[in-house]
């Protein structure tokens, strides 16, 4: 099936995330987990911190690749052969978003088709916001985030950060 893009701000990756990266992994021959940096969003890791997270809890597929990228999804995609962007769905909310972002990357490139996939229920209600938002308080997010990334997180609001 190609190689395909899963793009995202991914701060910081939830088990919702790796869900999409594992059953994406079994669809495509390549996945490649790219963090767009030109989001407009303020975010609580850098770039070089959420890459690292990222590898690390995606080292075990051997399909799957950690990048990040600058400016347009659709001239990323062509520098890297990928023709399919994925996406995850939660809920209708992210529904009217993501038809509009399919249709405007569409539009840019007709080459490129956008694949979505529902969210598993387990993680339905699982955004990274309200992994940052708990763990801003010291509430337990070990059900919700690799071990990996609740360290990170602890690290970060220890030091006194906000987002
Ligand atoms: P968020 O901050 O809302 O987690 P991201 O920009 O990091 O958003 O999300 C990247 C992609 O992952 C999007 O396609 C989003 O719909 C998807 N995604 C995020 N959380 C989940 C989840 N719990 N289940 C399924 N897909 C998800």
């Amino acid at each position: 099936m190609g190689i395909a893009v899963y793009p995202g701000s991914f701060d910081p990756v939830t088990f919702g995330h790796l869900d999409i990266v594992e059953r994406g992994a079994k669809v495509f021959d390549k996945v490649i987990v790219a963090i767009g940096k030109n989001r407009a969003k303020s975010s609580l890791f850098s770039i070089d911190e959420r890459l690292e997270l990222l590898q690390t809890v995606t080292s075990n597929f051997p399909n799957v690749e950690v990048d990040s990228f600058n400016g347009l999804l659709v001239d990323y995609m062509k520098s890297k052969q990928a023709n399919t962007i994925i996406k995850g769905l939660r809920a209708i909310s992210d529904f009217e978003y993501e038809l509009q972002m399919a249709s405007i990357n569409k539009k840019l490139d007709d080459s490129i088709e956008t694949f979505f996939m529902m969210t598993n229920n387990k993680y339905s209600y699982l955004s990274s916001s309200i992994v940052k938002d708990i763990a801003k308080y010291g509430a337990t997010v070990s059900d919700l985030v690799p071990l990996v990334v609740e360290d990170a997180l602890r690290k970060k609001f220890k030091n006194g950060n906000s987002f």
